[in-house]
């Protein structure tokens, strides 16, 4: 596996790659891998010939409050994870690399970054559109791949792709859990034992969610509610956000019908955890309001 740490050396290899006809799978990641990234990897390598991953914690998508300077890394775990995966090249740039001095430029998307994750973090998906921008030209893959776990992020790169003609396809993959439901995130070695225990409310919340949306509720103020009412019970977790929206735009409803996304957002400590699901509402099960 090539491990490349310049933009030079890593444009020269999927520069090749693309002469010779290979289509080429990109995963971009901040590191400190678990199943979920593996698993982008492993959606990666069965329909693209070269896959190539990215190793690299962006400074510009932390607010100043946030865990920039403490968020795990360990990249010789890394290489090997993604060795053993069959990644061909890991591309690991410095801040400098891909910021230097005079760095001014930033891409930003509107609207679908006003909800969620984009109202709680200002300016976080500007530093994510901007940085993905850069690896995308510098890559320039066939195919991106992105989990769903952070399904606005995905959502927005999407848009973007669509707005600024970008020739990559996003391809979304379902979010890996844990064995008892907690969604796979690198932040939950930040969690103690008893902090684990209460952020499994979270997904706890989203079963019965799902349940209830099964059982014909239909409202979305009272999804949000029954979801709410299961992380406030956990007096270890503190809500950001608990929403609903319909897809693929991510936009305001007041009946649950198609394909809605229900998205959770918790501080459990000083750790803050998103989960979310897509509930794809049956055609035969909609009761209309009287
Ligand atoms: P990160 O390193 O956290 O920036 O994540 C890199 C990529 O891995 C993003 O596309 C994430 O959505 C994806 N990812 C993170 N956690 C999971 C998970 N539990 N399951 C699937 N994909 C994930």
């Amino acid at each position: 596996m090539l491990i490349c740490h310049t933009i030079k050396e890593i444009k020269s290899f999927t520069r090749q790659a693309a002469s010779q006809g290979k289509t080429i799978g990109f995963i971009p990641t901040m590191g400190y891998f678990h199943a979920g990234h593996l698993s982008l990897m492993s959606e990666a390598k069965k329909i693209c010939n070269v896959v190539v991953s990215s190793i690299f914690v962006n400074p510009i998508q932390f607010g100043p409050q946030e865990d920039f300077t403490c968020y795990p890394r360990d990249i010789e775990r890394d290489k090997r994870l993604a060795e053993e995966v069959g990644v061909d090249a890991i591309f690991i740039p410095s801040a400098e690399e891909m910021y230097p001095p005079r760095f001014s430029t930033f891409v930003e998307t509107k609207k679908i970054t006003d909800c969620l994750c984009g109202k709680s973090r200002p300016g976080h998906f500007q530093g994510v559109t901007t940085v993905v921008t850069k690896l995308f030209n510098i890559i320039q893959p066939d195919m991106a791949f992105f989990g769903q776990k952070d399904f606005q992020q995905a959502a927005i790169i999407r848009r973007m792709v669509e707005d600024l003609n970008l020739e990559v396809k996003i391809i979304l993959v379902p979010t890996v859990r844990d064995k008892d439901g907690l969604a796979l995130s690198s932040r939950n070695v930040y969690l103690t034992p008893t902090q684990r225990q209460a952020a499994l409310s979270i997904p706890k919340s989203l079963a019965l969610a799902a349940q209830i949306v099964e059982n014909g509720e239909r409202d979305p103020a009272k999804v949000k509610m029954a979801v709410s009412g299961v992380l406030a019970a956990e007096p270890l977790v503190e809500i950001d956000y608990v929403e609903i929206y319909s897809l693929p735009h991510l936009e305001e409803i007041s009946f649950l019908q198609g394909e809605v996304l229900l998205a959770v957002a918790a501080k459990v400590g000083k750790t803050r955890l998103i989960d979310n699901l897509v509930l794809k509402i049956p055609d035969n099960k909609v009761n209309h309001p009287k």
